[in-house]
């Protein structure tokens, strides 16, 4: 599993976590706490309602006394009750429940009270906020939806029958209704791989990319506001970083969905055989992956996506409440945005390049029609584009701290796979170091020469833009492109480990 890798190994292995000085705090919920299978909701559902709760007092404004609050959390409590409830009479996950409807019908409660806001209320599902511009509906499901009904009928219709043979009939009467609309399903076992984008927790709709697309902008539009804002007097610090991270952790769950497009397959489990209908496996129309791949740009990758004002910044200490559920954070104290960027930014960059998307992306060649799959070379092409855009015409721009740690991590991960760097895994010092390590352990061969040819691109447009532009450089920006090229010169010539 590309993204979740990384986190068994650290489990399995504490010494490497310690020695890798994971983040500390409650940033990126379950890194450093992987929940247990019998939590099941666990820490991540109350992170969603989190972020719920925080949206409606920094957006509209609501008390937390207040009646929009009260409802919200009803709300939360009541779609919770029900997960657990539907466990309790037999029912499993099902993680296709929340694909029921579309991304403009979510906030139509004529339909959401009727029918349901998802399909069954056995997915994870997140909070439900509407994006700007539209009026809010419901915030969770407030009745179950028509896959559950489904599946408690066919558990629980009293048959009259003398054998379980007798009963077949009737059963298989009601699972032929398998391929109705709201009734898909994806369970555990079939999620683990992140084969399929739309058969996953914490995604929304029958659109998620666009999902995922309104909940980065609310993301956003609340850091707008933090960063013009001041504390309350009954306010502390703490509850500022707190905020800050929740919002940080919002972020990153929809930009780190966005991966499982590039290379992602639909799987489905109501296959009947026959010449129609869908086949068990369908790649995602290479449209969307470009469109994913596209987001990713336009909210991982771009310059302006993490620009904190210093009044922020400079707010977000520490909190030293010490109660269960809590962390404390005793180092460093103040906040550390050069490292938390620039590991989100390795995180989604190790995903989307991990050898395992890679593999896919290579078997997507004969798994499709010729022309129609998102090819490797498209993917290094893109990413390369996005992150080290260098311009030779008009007058050049010094190249920010953050754009310059994207652009090492992007390199890093080019010369990890270039050089066959399979040591590394044990030289890591660093947790970015770390995630490259693992996932580019095993790359494909035409990944492999792929990333040396993107590396060779790189430094020539490198030296045009310092031939060019190199006097009119800072002197930051100048020793950064001088020390990209070198290190690519090194690697270049550096004698290839055999297999
Ligand atoms: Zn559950």
């Amino acid at each position: 599993v590309p993204y979740l890798k990384w986190q068994e190994i650290l489990k399995s292995n504490p010494g490497k976590a310690a020695e890798l000085n994971l983040p500390a705090g409650q940033f990126l919920t379950g890194l450093t706490q992987v929940p247990d299978h019998e939590f099941c909701f666990a820490m991540a559902s109350a992170q969603q309602a989190k972020f719920g709760a925080l949206s409606l007092s920094m957006v509209n404004h609501e008390l937390p006394s207040g009646e929009e609050m009260k409802t919200f959390i009803h709300q939360y409590l009541r779609y919770l009750t029900a997960h657990e409830v539907g466990h309790t009479l037999g029912l499993r996950h099902n993680f296709r429940g929340s694909t029921m409807l579309s991304p403009e019908e979510l906030n139509n409660t004529e339909i959401t009270r009727n029918k349901g806001l998802v399909g069954s209320v056995m997915d994870y599902v997140p909070v439900n906020l509407a994006p700007e511009g539209i009026e809010q509906g419901d915030y969770f499901s407030t009745v179950v939806g028509p896959y559950d009904k489904w599946v408690i009928k066919y558990g629980y219709t009293p048959i009259d029958a003398l054998t379980p043979q007798q009963e077949l009939r009737t059963l298989r009467k009601i699972a032929a209704q398998g391929s109705e609309m709201g009734l898909s399903y994806a369970t555990d076992e079939d999620t683990f791989d992140f084969i399929d984008p739309e058969a996953k927790v914490w995604d929304l709709s029958g659109d998620p990319l666009r999902y995922s697309q309104w909940q980065m902008e609310n993301a956003k539009a609340i850091w707008k506001r933090l960063n013009n804002s001041y504390l309350l007097p009954e306010e502390s610090a703490g509850d500022l970083r707190d905020r800050f991270d929740t919002v940080f952790s919002y972020f990153f769950d929809h930009a780190i969905s966005l991966t499982g497009y590039i290379g992602g397959q639909t799987f489905n489990r109501n296959y009947t055989g026959g010449k129609t209908g869908t086949l068990p496996f369908e790649p995602i129309p290479v449209e969307k992956q470009r469109q994913a791949l596209a987001m990713l740009g336009e909210y991982m990758f771009a310059e302006d996506t993490f620009n904190f004002s210093p009044q922020l910044l400079n707010q977000l200490a520490p909190s030293r409440w010490t109660h269960w559920g809590a962390f404390t954070t005793i180092f460093p104290l103040d906040y550390p945005i050069h490292d938390r960027v620039m590991l989100v930014q390795t995180i989604v960059l190790g995903d989307l390049f991990s050898s395992e998307r890679l593999a896919r992306l290579r078997d997507a060649q004969l798994k499709t029609s010729s022309g129609e799959a998102l090819t490797m070379a498209e993917l290094f092409d893109t990413v390369q584009d996005s992150i080290w855009k260098l311009d030779t015409k008009g007058k050049i721009e010094p190249i920010s701290s953050l754009r310059r740690g994207l652009q090492r991590q992007y390199m890093s991960l080019l010369v990890n796979m270039a050089l066959r760097n399979s040591n590394s895994l044990e030289t890591a010092r660093t947790f970015p170091e770390f995630i490259i390590a693992i996932q580019t352990f095993n790359t494909p061969e035409d990944a492999r020469v792929l990333a040396r040819y993107k590396l060779r691109q790189l430094r020539d447009a490198i030296a045009k833009t310092l031939n060019k532009q190199g006097k009119n450089l800072d002197t930051a920006s100048l020793a950064h492109l001088e020390g990209a090229r070198d290190r690519i010169t090194k690697v270049l010539d550096a004698p290839l480990q055999a297999e």
